[in-house]
C-alpha cells in the first residue's frame, strides 16, 4: 500500500517535472510567431535555448527516476516497446526510426540529408546505424513510407551491413530498385510490394499501411500493432481532397483507429509553423495553365524529379497547349521511366521527344522538364544558366518556371542561378512571384485534424527541427493532449512504452555519418577541419631532400604555395620561409638528439606558422616534407 501511495506521489512529481520541461514550447511558439516579422535567426536562437531547457528539465526528470523505476521493478520480465529515432528529429532529413520489442526489431524509413556548406566535399549524410547493425539478427524488415530521398536514400548503405527484406508500395519499390541497381555488391534484396490497406507481420508487430497524400504518389502512413498497443505514424503527409492520382488520405481509417484506441501518435512536423491548410497539388496545375496560355516562348520547367504528380500536370498542360515534351537530367529521365513502366504517368503518344530532337521544333511548341530546382551545381538547369549544357542554350525566347521551393540552405545557390537566367534574357517564374509550387506537408489545421481523429494517449512530434517539434507539441495541447503525455524526442533517445507509462531515460549511439565518394564514415571532424582550413587559408608546402642519416641537405628547401598568396610580396615571404626552414634543419642537424624526421617537421611547421601569422596575419596549412635519399 505504502508502495502504491509513493508511486502516485512520484507520478505527480514526475508529471510536474515534465510540465516544466514542456513550458519552453510556449516560448518557441511566441518566437516562431515573431519570426514572420523579424528574422529567422531570432526564432532559432530562442528555439535553441528552449531546447536546452527541455533537455535540462528532462535530465532532472530522469534523475528523479519516477514512475519508470517502480513499474520497471514490478514488470521486470515483460519487455517494453522501444522506439528509437536515429534520424529526422531536430533536423529535417535522414529519417530513420527503430521499433524494438523483445527479440524483434524493424525499421521505418532509411533516409539521407544533403550536406550544408560546412561539410566541404561531403556528398551525403546518413544516420549512424551502429545500434541496428549490432542487433542485425533481430531486424525483421524495413518499412518505407514513400520514395523521397530523406526516407530511402540511406538504404544502399544500410543493406551493406544488414540483410533485411523491404516492405513498401509499388512506386516506392520502383524507385528503390533503381537506387539499389546503382550500387554494386548489395546482393539480392527482397522487396515486398504492398498497397495501402494491406497488413503484414514483422515478428511480433503487425503493420498496416494507410493511404496519405504527399508530394509523391503512393505515400503511406503506418498503424503498428505492438504487444503494448497501437502506434500510428503519419509519415510525410498532407490532406489533399483533390489529388492528381489516387484518392484522398484515408481519414476514415485514422478515425477508426482513434476510436479503437491509439497508444502513440508520431506525426509530421515540417509545416507545424504554418497556419491554415496546405494547398492542393491541383492549384499548381491551374498556375501552369496561366503561364502556358498565350506564351510564345519555349517553356523550361525545373522541379523535383520524384514529384511524379507534378510531372503529370506539366505533361497535361503541355498536351493542352500542343507542345512536345523533352526531359533533361539523369534523375529526371530515370524516374520518368520507372513511373511510366509502373503506370504512374499517362503520356499520350508522340508527346515525348528526345532532347536531341528539340531543334526540329519551333520554340513555342516545346516544353523541357529538367532537374536543378535547387541550384545543384551539376544539374541540368544550372548548366543551362552557366552555358554548360550541350543541347540547350537559354535566352530571351525562354520562359523558365522553377516549380519548387528552396530547401533550407539552398537559397543562395538558387538565387545565383536565377540571376544568371535573367541575365541571359529569359523570363523566370519562381515561387516568390507565382504559385508554381505547393508544399507536400500538412499545415496546422491539417495536423489538428489528424490529432483529433487519432486521439492518442501519447503524442510524439517527428520530422522537424526543434522549433517545428515544439510548435507541433503546442498544437497537440490545443487538441486536448495533456502536456505530460507529449514526448519530445532526440536522436538516439529511446522512448519506452509499456501500454501505461512512457519513459525517455536511456540513449543509444546516434548521429551522422558522412559519405564522400566511396568512403563511408572515413571523413570525420579532423578531415573537415583540414578541408575548411585549406579552403579558407590555403596551403604551404616546405619540401627538403636530405641524406639518409639526416646530416646533410641534398636539395631545397623549396616552398610551394596553393590558394595562399600571389602578390609581389610573395617572393619576399617565400624567400624568408626558405631561409627559416633551412635554419631549423641546420639547427636540428647540429644537435644529435634532434635528428629525427618528426621533430624537424614539427619545428618547421611551428616556425613557419608563427612567421606567417606575424607577417600577414594568416594561418595557412603548413605541410613540411622531408624526403630522404641514399
Ligand atoms: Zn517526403
Ligand atoms: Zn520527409
Amino acid at each position: 500500500m505504502q508502495e502504491k501511495k509513493n508511486t502516485a506521489g512520484r507520478q505527480r512529481a514526475a508529471a510536474k517535472q515534465r510540465q516544466t520541461a514542456r513550458e519552453p514550447a510556449a516560448v518557441a511558439k511566441k518566437a516562431a510567431k515573431r519570426k514572420s516579422k523579424t528574422e529567422n535567426a531570432v526564432a532559432e536562437t530562442v528555439a535553441a535555448a528552449a531546447k536546452k531547457t527541455v533537455r535540462a528539465a528532462r535530465k532532472t526528470a530522469a534523475k528523479v527516476k519516477l514512475p519508470a523505476q517502480t513499474a520497471e521493478k514490478k514488470s521486470a520480465k515483460a519487455p517494453k516497446l522501444r522506439i528509437i529515432p536515429l534520424g529526422g528529429l531536430n533536423e529535417i532529413g535522414k529519417n530513420m526510426t527503430v521499433f524494438e520489442y523483445g527479440d524483434d526489431m524493424f525499421i521505418v524509413d532509411c533516409g539521407v540529408t544533403f550536406p550544408d556548406d560546412e561539410l566541404l566535399g561531403v556528398d551525403l549524410v546518413i544516420p549512424d546505424m551502429t545500434y541496428v547493425v549490432q542487433k542485425k539478427d533481430k531486424v525483421r524488415g524495413v518499412v518505407l513510407t514513400h520514395a523521397h530521398e530523406d526516407h530511402i536514400g540511406s538504404l544502399p548503405y544500410f543493406l551493406r551491413d544488414v540483410k533485411a527484406p523491404i516492405y513498401c508500395t509499388a512506386l516506392t519499390a520502383g524507385m528503390v530498385s533503381l537506387k539499389i541497381s546503382e550500387h554494386k555488391n548489395l546482393g539480392k534484396v527482397k522487396i515486398n510490394v504492398k498497397k495501402a490497406g494491406d497488413k503484414f507481420k514483422l515478428g511480433c508487430f503487425e503493420i498496416e499501411l494507410i493511404r496519405v497524400n504527399h508530394s509523391i504518389s503512393d505515400a503511406v502512413g503506418l498503424a503498428i500493432k505492438t504487444p503494448v498497443g497501437v502506434v500510428v505514424m503519419t509519415g510525410d503527409f498532407k490532406i489533399d481532397p483533390t489529388p492528381i492520382r489516387g484518392e484522398m488520405i484515408d481519414l476514415e481509417r485514422f478515425g477508426r483507429l482513434g476510436r479503437e484506441g491509439v497508444l502513440l501518435l508520431m506525426s509530421d512536423s515540417t509545416n507545424a509553423e504554418r497556419p491554415g491548410i496546405s494547398m492542393s497539388e491541383r492549384k499548381v496545375g491551374e498556375s501552369f495553365d496561366s503561364w502556358f496560355k498565350g506564351c510564345d516562348r519555349r517553356i523550361i520547367i525545373a522541379t523535383f524529379a520524384s514529384n511524379v504528380d507534378r510531372l503529370q500536370q506539366i505533361i497535361n498542360t503541355a498536351v493542352k497547349y500542343k507542345r512536345k515534351v523533352a526531359v533533361s537530367g539523369r534523375s529526371m529521365e530515370n524516374i520518368l521511366k520507372v513511373a511510366l513502366e509502373l503506370g504512374y504517368l499517362d503520356i499520350p503518344d508522340k508527346t515525348l521527344i528526345e532532347l536531341s530532337q528539340i531543334n526540329r521544333y519551333p520554340k513555342d511548341q516545346l516544353v523541357v522538364i529538367t532537374t536543378g530546382s535547387q541550384g545543384e551545381p551539376m544539374s541540368a538547369l544550372y548548366r543551362m544558366a552557366f552555358t554548360g549544357h550541350r543541347q540547350i542554350e537559354v535566352g530571351k525566347d525562354d520562359r523558365i518556371i522553377i516549380s519548387a521551393s528552396p530547401i533550407p540552405g539552398n537559397e543562395k545557390a538558387i538565387s545565383q542561378m536565377v540571376n544568371e537566367l535573367f541575365r541571359r534574357g529569359a523570363d523566370v517564374v519562381y515561387n516568390a512571384i507565382a504559385d508554381v509550387h505547393v508544399s507536400g506537408h500538412a499545415c496546422q489545421e491539417e495536423l489538428k485534424i489528424i490529432l483529433s481523429l487519432v486521439r492518442p494517449k501519447y503524442f510524439m512530434p517527428v520530422h522537424g527541427e526543434c522549433r517545428h517539434l515544439l510548435m507541433h507539441a503546442s498544437l497537440a495541447q490545443t487538441c486536448g493532449v495533456d502536456s505530460s503525455r507529449i514526448l519530445i524526442g532526440d536522436l538516439g533517445s529511446v522512448v519506452e512504452l509499456d501500454g501505461e507509462n512512457a519513459w525517455q531515460t536511456s540513449t543509444v549511439q546516434a548521429g551522422r555519418v558522412l559519405v564522400d565518394g566511396y568512403g563511408v564514415g572515413d571523413v570525420g571532424t579532423a578531415v573537415l577541419r583540414e578541408r575548411k582550413l585549406l579552403s579558407a587559408e590555403g596551403i604551404i608546402v616546405a619540401e627538403t631532400v636530405m641524406n639518409r642519416d639526416l646530416t646533410a641537405i641534398v636539395s631545397g628547401p623549396d616552398i610551394i604555395s596553393r590558394g595562399f598568396i600571389f602578390t609581389k610580396e610573395a617572393e619576399e615571404l617565400t624567400e624568408e620561409m626558405r631561409r627559416l626552414t633551412k635554419k631549423v634543419i641546420e639547427d636540428c642537424m647540429a644537435e644529435r638528439r634532434l635528428r629525427d624526421r618528426s621533430v624537424i617537421k614539427n619545428r618547421i611547421r611551428d616556425e613557419l606558422s608563427e612567421y606567417l601569422f606575424r607577417q600577414i596575419k594568416r594561418s595557412p596549412m603548413v605541410l613540411p616534407i622531408i624526403t630522404e635519399v641514399q
